[in-house]
């Protein structure tokens, strides 16, 4: 099947750059642990003329005419999203997560009201108060923190919800490796009458096929993108469960309303359709296997990157995600990790790390999950080869160390066109391609 092949004849400037981001993703190891290869079939959904139409408001209650079958695509989303995660109410309007988050703020804050969210170089979002986003400027946010061993600090969030009284606490965030405590946030929320809402982005998928504990007991909205674990197109989805109804009979109609038309017009169509071929999807018996395989892959490479010598944060992992802590060659090392692999053919993320001794843009952790691998087919004799393959690239490393900051760039240069150069690198890259030529990915598409 030849694909995008009305762009290669129309827009060979467009399609020049497809060809070149489809072979990379075929020929790389694609370890950001928020992204994934969704269906063919989704895909379909997305790339077709259910682009074209207006829908503005909710089925049943539109602002412009002709949607009887766009109803019925976004009421097949909604029905799915509440059957797969056992909730009474969905949203998939959301354009993607951080306005699905910010809806969720103004369904239950005024501005200037107190939140809590777990802080941003401690793994929590942007979205759940950062100082640099909208929630950290127009809520007064009260930040939680990780311990020194990684794990969630709930002592503190206790004793801060306490003193704050804050109107919303946000559990769930984008690098924790372990199991979120739902149950013991929720006694958090209770104590100080908080809204409490489960972001769990990152673990949707994991959550649907049961390998991840549901929120849905314990919280009162639960928010998610659609383009992670759950493998659908980049979107979002607001949910309210039985316990958010009880505290607040209105909160599924407050939701609605902060997205349209409190933030959005109208919404993707195109991208809701695709949400519901995710979400078909994610209830079949194959996805269970998936995201269990997606776990088992996770802790078969920690093992590995454990005796290769390489430190993980709370020295492992429960989900698809693993935060490696690179402190021991130095602070600000994940530029290093983050370009070395890269040079290599796996791509990972620098990110911080619980009591980041360097910066946001500098810092000293790399964080990589298995959703995007496990897709591809690969299981645990392949996480062993490539958890090898990182700990060699991370030796090669460890002769570089982040100058002070009039330094950077140019030692960073010399670093990238040596590490472009490094031998070893290079071995690794072919083994990489190799790999990766094992497991075809999107094996039909021709360009
Ligand atoms: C990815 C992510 C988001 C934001 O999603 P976007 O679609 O990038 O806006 C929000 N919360 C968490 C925890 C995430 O991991």
């Amino acid at each position: 099947m030849r694909t995008l092949e009305s762009v290669m004849e129309n827009d060979p400037e467009l399609f020049s750059y497809a060809k070149k981001e489809l072979a990379r993703q075929r020929e790389g190891l694609e370890m950001i642990p928020s992204e994934n290869f969704t269906s063919e079939t989704v895909m379909q959904a997305v790339g077709s003329f259910l682009t074209n139409k207006y829908s503005e408001g909710y089925p049943g209650k539109r602002y412009y005419g002709g949607n009887e079958f766009i109803d019925g695509i976004e009421m097949l989303a909604s029905a799915r999203a509440k059957k797969l995660f056992g909730v009474p109410h969905a949203n998939v309007q959301p354009y993607s997560g951080s306005p699905a988050n910010l809806a969720v703020y103004f369904a239950t804050c005024k501005t200037g009201d107190t939140i809590m969210g777990q802080n941003l170089t401690d793994g929590g979002h942007l979205t759940h108060g950062w100082k640099t986003s909208a929630t950290g400027q127009l809520f007064r946010s009260v930040p939680y923190h990780v311990k020194a061993d990684g794990y969630m600090d709930i002592d503190e969030a206790r004793r801060l919800a306490k003193e704050n009284k804050p109107k919303l606490i946000w559990v769930g965030s984008t690098a924790y490796t372990r199991e979120f405590p739902f149950e013991e946030f929720s006694e958090i929320a209770e104590e100080s009458g908080a809204y409490l809402a489960a972001d769990i982005a990152h673990i949707a998928g994991l959550v649907a096929a049961g390998v991840h504990k549901s929120p849905a007991k314990y919280v009162h909205i639960i928010t998610t993108t659609t383009h992670k674990t759950l493998r659908g197109p980049r979107g979002a989805m607001i949910m309210v469960t039985d316990k958010g109804l009880e505290k607040d009979p209105e909160l599924a109609e407050k939701v609605d309303k902060a997205i349209f038309p409190g933030m959005q017009g109208g919404p993707h169509d195109h991208v809701t359709a695709g949400i519901a071929v995710a979400l078909k999807e994610a209830s079949s018996p194959q996805f269970k296997e998936y995201a269990s395989q997606i776990v088992k892959n996770s802790r078969a490479l920690a093992a590995q990157l454990l005796e290769s010598g390489v430190s993980l944060v709370t020295g492992g992992t429960d989900n698809h995600m693993l935060l490696i802590d690179l402190t021991k060659y130095g602070n600000g090392m994940g530029v290093f990790a983050q370009d070395a692999l890269e040079a290599a053919g796996i791509t990972v993320n620098k990110n911080t790390i619980p009591g980041e001794p360097s910066s946001p843009f500098y810092p000293s952790g790399v964080r990589l999950g298995t959703p995007a691998i496990t897709t591809r087919g690969m299981k645990e004799p392949e996480m062993r080869e490539v958890g090898v393959m990182i700990a060699k690239v991370l030796v090669e490393i460890q002769k570089y160390s982040l100058p002070e900051k009039e330094k950077r760039a140019d030692y960073l240069k010399a670093f990238r066109s040596e590490i472009n150069a490094n031998a070893t690198i290079r071995g690794i890259r072919g083994e990489v391609v190799k790999l990766c030529s094992k497991f075809p990915l999107y094996p039909g598409f021709e360009m």
